[in-house]
């Protein structure tokens, strides 16, 4: 069953104005993931490819991933908005709304431990703060028995190097892969 089909109502009582076929991307994972990462909206790349974070910034997710051992494969991977925005500008309030209850079914089905926004858009969603990335990235929230550790947007640090190790720390907190300090063969 294809992704919209599975949404089927969702996407029946969605107002046409919000919906492209030509920019659309679908989740992608496991639905009995145990992780749930939640980007903003797809770019370019991932309209191409049909699958989120496959650009310059899910390059750099996936580094990371490889570096802190975790499969890109285990990770059920949507968007807060599943169609790209033009010219990539962020998402504005009724796109999100309208995207919104889409992200609460799939939360619902895949019924993960823990979930990652990614970046600011989709944590102040899921968190329901109007706090920024800055100060809440890397803290554990509860949100109906879940945990949710917003983490740093991974497009960010392709413009500020220095919140990589911090996505990088987040990340490794999240999946319990803390760094033990002890050098590996990897490092050498
Ligand atoms: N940025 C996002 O937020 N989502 C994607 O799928 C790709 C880039």
């Amino acid at each position: 069953m294809s992704f919209k089909e599975k949404y089927a109502d969702f996407f029946e009582n969605l107002d046409q104005e919000y919906f492209e076929k030509e920019r659309f991307v679908p989740a992608v994972g496991p639905e009995e993931a145990e992780v749930m990462l939640v980007g903003e909206a797809p770019g370019e790349n991932e309209v191409e490819q049909r699958e989120p974070f496959v650009g310059r910034a899910g390059s750099q997710l996936d580094e990371i991933l490889h570096r802190i051992g975790v499969e890109r494969e285990d990770l059920y991977i949507t968007n807060l908005v599943k169609i790209r925005p033009p010219e990539n500008r962020d998402p504005k309030t009724d796109e999100i709304e309208a995207w919104r209850p889409l992200l609460e079914k799939e939360i619902e089905e895949v019924d993960p431990e823990v979930i990652i926004p990614l970046g600011n858009f989709a944590s102040k969603e899921i968190v329901g703060t109007s706090k920024g990335i800055t100060s809440i990235h890397g803290e554990y929230f509860q949100r109906q028995g879940r945990r949710i550790m917003p983490v740093y947007h991974p497009a960010a640090i392709l413009y500020d190097r220095s919140k990589e190790e911090g996505l990088e720390e987040d990340l490794r907190k999240a999946f319990g892969k803390e760094n033990s300090g002890q050098r590996t063969l990897d490092d050498l």
